[in-house]
């Protein structure tokens, strides 16, 4: 039997850096930044939407070389299975159970993640897929041997960003992202992250390691050096990281997530506050009042200011 993938599974709520993370773990000798792979099939193969090279996934000559790794069943019908088996309102019983029932699919998704190690030679698999059910599934899969990077942001900050107006994939996509009222955001945001805490901070079983996107963006590469140090990369792996505090991005092979995993380039490294300012004051107390217990106890403050 040939050893265990591992995955680097990126938990926590939307809006949180999480496609930023992956895109700068993906420059690191050793990884690859594989997306929100919840999606693949149905974004991915389905709607043949970009991957993160810019092509149509159907048409990238990486996912090409992966898909001939998988087992013949329609991308439908696990697509279809997966929305039905990773139900929330199923979550209850999933964080008693710590298990996702097995599905004849669980195969078709083990093949999925030991092609892309095949075909990209990769030693870590990031996967930001955050769902916690997903996690849930993707852990008990043998063949996979999956370590939990759970990123966290300021909720305000984060319900400010699901407010924006974003085209779907770059600014010629008519498609827009999906928006949050600010009550949504928050309980989401309040909903996923106490699920990855109770699943993972003191049960994950290739361990759990939790980073905040404002310590990321005070200190990028130190943030980062502590991620891939928790994934396993070799020792002495060089960063991306100039000395003028920009990023150097190159293409990625990424399925769904946030537009921004197609910049590449020199990018600055920069944390979005606008919602400091522009967070009506309504709708900053709102998700104060429905996040306060876990957001003090992720070290945030309840009101506007950084300290
Ligand atoms: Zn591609």
């Amino acid at each position: 039997m040939s050893p265990p993938v591992r995955v680097l599974f990126l938990a926590g709520s939307g809006r949180s850096g999480s496609t930023l993370v992956t895109t700068i773990l993906g420059q690191l000798d050793g990884f690859f930044a594989a997306g929100e792979l919840r999606y693949f099939w149905q974004r991915g193969l389905v709607d043949n939407r970009p991957c993160g090279c810019g092509l149509p996934l159907r048409e990238c000559p990486v996912w090409t070389g992966i898909r001939a790794g998988l087992p013949p069943i329609p991308p439908a019908d696990i697509a279809a299975h997966l929305r039905t088996r990773l139900r929330l309102k199923r979550l209850p019983a999933l964080l008693r159970r710590r298990a996702v029932a097995p599905h004849p699919d669980d195969a078709a998704i083990t093949a999925l993640y030991s092609a892309i190690a095949a075909q990209s030679e990769a030693v870590v698999i990031v996967d930001s897929s955050k769902l916690p059910p997903y996690g849930v599934l993707l852990g008990g899969l043998p063949g996979v041997e999956m370590r939990v990077l759970h990123v966290v942001r300021d909720p305000r900050a984060a319900a400010f960003s699901w407010r924006r107006k974003r085209a779907l994939d770059g600014a010629a996509d008519a498609r827009q992202m999906t928006r949050h009222p600010v009550w949504k955001a928050a309980a989401l945001w309040a909903v996923w992250n106490a699920a990855t805490i109770r699943l993972w901070a003191r049960k994950a079983p290739g361990g759990y390691l939790r980073v905040r996107y404002e310590d990321l963006m005070a200190s990028p590469a130190e943030t980062i050096r502590r991620i891939a140090d928790f994934a396993g990369a070799a020792p002495g792996t060089a960063l991306p990281f100039t000395a003028d505090g920009l990023v150097t991005l190159g293409t990625t092979h990424s399925v769904a997530g946030n537009p921004s995993r197609h910049r590449v380039g020199g990018v600055p490294v920069q944390a979005d506050d606008e919602w400091r300012r522009s967070l009506p004051r309504r709708s900053h107390a709102l998700v104060t009042a429905l996040t306060a217990p876990l957001l003090l106890g992720l070290g945030y403050r309840l009101g506007r200011r950084t300290r």
